[in-house]
């Protein structure tokens, strides 16, 4: 087999090339025919010119009339008689030789023959390699096999992998992680972080700046459980990884125009795919889901879907989110816990430690990443203003207890007004005061100072 086929053979043995020289005489011999071609004719040209004299001579090919000798037309009046006239052109005459038309036919013929013979070979050796195809299938299998481990190993050595602990009971422990892609493209160091995930906490919440690292931090452990389950090390100082049936994703926010489906839709899409069917085995990375519509209805589908998973599937899940509301899960459902990528601020400028802790971040720093960003300073300006005047109003206007996360230990920053809670339970303080009232039996004058006490209790 190595003698028959050449070391990288093309796909196709439609335009030959595929037998190795050496294998069969009669290729060797129809390929050396048109290789040797270049060689034959200028033997026939130098010949030519020293038997007839003539310097003009020349020996020419074109693809509507094959080899010819060609001459000036002066030159033409001496040619030989065995010079057959083929063509008179403006200043030249173009014969043919008996020669030369023998050597146009082997050498047209040797490819289209050279072709044949090696399509021929070709089949010879299928047929020969037929009865071996178990034995030879079963080779391949195994070899792939071996590849692949072998590159495992490589890399694990290179790469400072860890040999990850698969276990019967659900736990995804990873201390020290690292995102495999990420630490080798990254100038500065990478941050390793850890992670623990079992039966009684299956859910983090996972808050902190954009460009904080939450994305880094999830994909990072998809790809350790998926490492030790494949039989590859893992980026981690240790790992200890129970069952998982599947691994789910909603990352991103790409759209799918051509196929009619908004950025919205897809990740719709994909978060329904996920509610449907994830297990209590599944892996599920939620990176940031209803930020393609109103904030309200945003918030509601991430916090119902939060809800789905804790509670009806208890999938092991990260969750990342700038809904601070949802960080008030922890004290509400079982199994889910706060995490944040954390950050500190010096003066407008932000510093991004790329650290996993426990709790909820402070704030999202979104300004400060948009002026990172490049984002006009007069427009910063702007929405600084704006920000403030929408956090006053939600200061105001939004009972707004239990909403406010803790500020981060770590950033020593203190908890910026957050939005309205929409989930607070329990009726405010106007509601119970409208309760109480029976306006049959108001006077005129009552209605309207009732009016002014209620307007003071929002
Ligand atoms: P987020 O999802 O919070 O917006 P990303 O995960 O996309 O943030 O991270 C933004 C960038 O921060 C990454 O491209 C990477 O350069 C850097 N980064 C993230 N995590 C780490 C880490 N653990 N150590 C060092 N750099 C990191």
């Amino acid at each position: 087999m190595q003698r028959a086929i050449i070391e990288n053979p093309p796909m196709l043995i439609r335009d030959g090339g595929v037998i190795a020289t050496g294998f069969d005489a009669e290729l060797d011999e129809l390929r050396a025919i048109s290789a040797n071609a270049g060689d034959v004719l200028m033997e026939i040209e130098r010949r030519e010119r020293e038997r007839t004299g003539l310097a003009t001579l020349r020996v020419k090919y074109n693809r509507v009339h094959g080899y010819f000798i060609e001459l000036s037309r002066r030159d033409a009046e001496q040619a030989p008689v065995d010079y057959v006239r083929r063509q008179t052109m403006k200043n030249t005459e173009r014969f043919i030789t008996p020669e030369l038309k023998t050597f146009e036919d082997k050498a047209l013929s040797a490819n289209s023959r050279a072709l044949a013979v090696e399509k021929g070979l070709y089949e010879g050796l299928l047929e020969t390699l037929a009865a071996k195809l178990g034995a030879l299938q079963e080779s391949a299998q195994l070899l792939a096999e071996l590849d692949v481990l072998c590159c495992f190993a490589e890399r694990a050595e290179v790469q400072g992998y860890v040999t990850p602990v698969l276990v019967d009971e659900p736990v995804i422990e990873i201390i020290d992680g690292r995102h495999p892609v990420v630490e080798r493209v990254l100038d500065d160091a990478f941050v390793p972080n850890s992670l623990h995930l079992d039966r009684e906490r299956r859910m983090l919440v996972i808050t902190g700046p954009n460009m904080g690292g939450k994305s880094t931090y999830m994909r990072q452990t998809a790809l350790i459980c998926l490492m030790a389950h494949i039989g590859c090390g893992v980026p981690a100082a240790s790992a200890r990884i129970g069952p998982l049936d599947r691994i789910f994703t909603r990352i991103g926010s790409s759209d799918d125009l051509a196929g009619g489906r908004s950025t919205f839709m897809v990740e719709m899409a994909e978060t329904a795919n996920i509610l449907n069917h994830a297990t209590r085995e599944s892996l599920v990375l939620m990176d940031e889901i209803g930020r393609g519509t109103s904030t309200f209805d945003g918030l509601a589908l991430a916090w119902a879907a939060v809800h789905h998973l804790a509670t009806s599937l208890g999938a092991f899940t990260l969750f990342a989110t700038h809904y601070f509301e949802l960080t008030q899960l922890e004290q509400e459902l079982p199994g889910v816990f706060n995490a944040h990528l954390s950050a500190s601020e010096h003066g407008d400028n932000i510093i991004f430690l790329h650290r996993v802790q426990e709790g909820p971040a402070s704030r999202s720093y979104g300004l400060q990443v948009a002026q990172l960003a490049g984002v006009p300073g007069a427009v910063i300006a702007n929405a600084r203003e704006k920000l403030a005047a929408l956090e006053g109003n939600a200061a105001h206007g939004g009972p707004a207890t239990g909403s406010t996360p803790t500020a981060g230990a770590s950033t020593g920053i203190t908890a910026a007004p957050q939005q309205p809670d929409m989930f607070a339970s329990g009726p405010s303080p106007a509601e119970r005061a409208l309760r109480e009232v029976d306006p049959d039996s108001l006077t005129p004058r009552a209605a309207l100072d009732l009016l002014y006490q209620l307007k003071q209790l929002t």
